[in-house]
């Protein structure tokens, strides 16, 4: 372990949209690097290729721009270590996987299918411990450790289909340090033959995954939980391939949990209970199905990259708001924990909120234009900083601007009937008359002249607050909701806000 450098790598295959989970292995790794000066690099693993999805890399590069974690190193970017996507390394692993037979670490095997199948059937039969190709069962099956040099050669001239295998070593205890977790052991008895080099030239997970982090010169790797049964493999690759002194050191990343915290957080906890487990949406290329994304669903990349940080590790202080600056600065693997994190839908609202209220309104103006104009509503020459001002206090996700605003820009079309039946009452119709009449009479319509002249009124008439303003607003508004009612009133104008009046007359009348 004598990197002197940092250098960290996310990995992702492209076998589809990029889970939050794995976002989240992305910022862990970009935030260790450059709290560490160190240098983030994006690597494809795409040699499965039964498992390619059209679009998928894309989608991953994307998203991670989207949520403003900068690759230093990959595709688009270059580097010194590139090719930057395994398909495009296919010779290299080649190389390592002779290097492996001539050394005697891993061998030729030409099993069919069927055969594989039997094995799997006498081992279930026999209540075997270990039921995939394993040290004790290599020598009965079809392979260059059972047959002779001669009869290999002849197969592989004959073209026989064949994958490389690695020999696993019998009877050795694998014990190594997980930054995460503390020690971590594995008796190589519970450990198969895995696959290294498959029939179609291409190499598997396992070989493609060490001989790059070993070339790129990866001084840590940090990944998901579900990577830890593959650990004992990959020291012992770097053992067989006499690289143990460079062998990066491993962080492995505790799972993120449903909401309910039993089990993995899945895309279908998220169409269950209404929340996007994508950073962005994803259209499926085959089935056309749309899947939400929280850029889409109206979350600042802020916020969700900040809720993301929080789910795993801890700063160890109460603070709950941080920038990515500050979570550069403050992160760190020793703050990791080793238990799942429960994705919380309630939580990723509440830091939405939180940025909602922090950000400009000049900015936030800006997405409520959008919004105008998808909808294709017009503004009327309305200052959306000031409504935006008002309203974000109310709003989670950026499009609820619109629904906690839409008022200024036009009349409602329905009304709280429940409020309709229990709160107006038989002189509500004459009293909110006398209020429209008042208003007719100011004349320059600003907020302070219009509270002055209704409490005047109201005071004159002897009528409470609660007589009158509830029934006010749900004339403007339509429901008894929104920001003050004399701010309402003043920004969509005299003459708007006695249309509107004259309409609920008409309507309970
Ligand atoms: N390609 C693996 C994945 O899809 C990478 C695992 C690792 O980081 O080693 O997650």
């Amino acid at each position: 372990m004598s990197h002197t450098q940092i250098r960290v790598r996310f990995a992702p295959s492209p076998t589809g949209p990029l889970h939050i989970g794995g976002v989240r292995t992305a910022l862990y790794n970009y935030l260790f690097a450059k709290k560490n000066k160190g240098t983030f690099i994006l690597r494809i693993e795409d040699t499965d290729q039964t498992r390619y999805v059209e679009g998928a890399e894309r989608y991953i590069m994307d998203s991670l721009k989207w949520s403003g974690i900068q690759i230093d190193e990959g595709i688009e970017q270059g580097g010194d270590f590139g090719p930057y996507r395994q398909s495009e390394r296919k010779e290299i692993y080649k190389e390592y996987a002779m290097q492996l037979i001539e050394a005697g670490k891993a061998y030729y095997a030409f099993d069919s299918p069927e055969e594989l199948d039997q094995m799997r059937k006498k081992l279930e039969e026999e209540k075997a411990a270990n039921t995939s190709y394993n040290p004790s069962i290599r020598l009965q099956m079809r392979n260059s450790l059972s047959m002779s040099k001669q009869e290999v050669v002849q197969l592989i001239e004959n073209g026989t289909p064949y994958v490389i295998r690695f020999k696993t070593p019998e009877n050795e205890t694998i014990e190594m340090n997980d930054l995460v977790r503390g020690n971590v052991k594995f008796h190589s008895s519970t450990l198969d033959d895995k696959v290294l080099y498959k029939s179609d030239g291409m190499p598997t997970y396992h070989l493609a995954n060490v001989v790059d982090d070993y070339l790129m010169k990866i001084s840590h790797v940090i990944r998901g939980e579900e990577w830890l049964p593959s650990l004992p493999l990959h020291v012992q690759l770097y053992d067989a391939l006499g690289w143990k002194n460079e062998m990066p050191e491993f962080a492995h990343l505790p799972l993120l949990l449903k909401p309910s915290g039993n089990g993995k957080l899945s895309k279908r906890d998220g169409d269950k209970l209404g929340f996007p487990v994508f950073p962005m949406q994803w259209t499926d290329p085959k089935s056309g199905d749309i899947s939400a994304g929280y850029k889409e669903d109206g979350y600042f990349p802020e916020a969700f990259i900040n809720m993301l940080a929080l789910l795993g590790w801890n700063p160890g202080t109460e603070q709950e708001l941080f920038s990515m600056d500050e979570l550069m600065d403050e992160f760190s693997i020793e703050k990791v924990s080793k238990s799942g994190a429960r994705f919380d839908p309630q939580k990723a609202r509440w830091f939405n909120h939180a940025y909602m209220q922090k950000k400009e309104n000049s900015f936030l103006a800006k997405e409520l234009e959008t919004i105008l104009e998808q909808k294709a509503v017009k503004n009327n020459q309305l200052d959306l900083e000031k409504i935006c001002s008002m309203v974000k206090e109310r709003a989670e996700l950026i499009p609820e601007l619109w629904d906690q605003s839409f008022f200024f820009f036009e009349a409602p079309e329905e009304y709280d009937e429940k409020f309709l039946k229990k709160k107006w009452k038989d002189n509500t119709s004459e009293i909110i008359k006398n209020v429209a009449d008042v208003l007719n009479g100011i004349e320059s319509f600003q907020k302070e002249e219009i509270e002055k002249q209704i409490k005047d009124h109201l005071e004159k008439q002897e009528l409470g607050f609660g007589q009158v303003m509830p029934h006010l607003r749900v004339a403007i508004v339509g429901k008894p909701m929104g920001p003050d009612m004399f701010d309402i009133l003043s920004i969509i104008g005299k003459e708007e806000s006695l249309k509107r009046i004259s309409a609920i007359l008409n309507r309970v009348n």
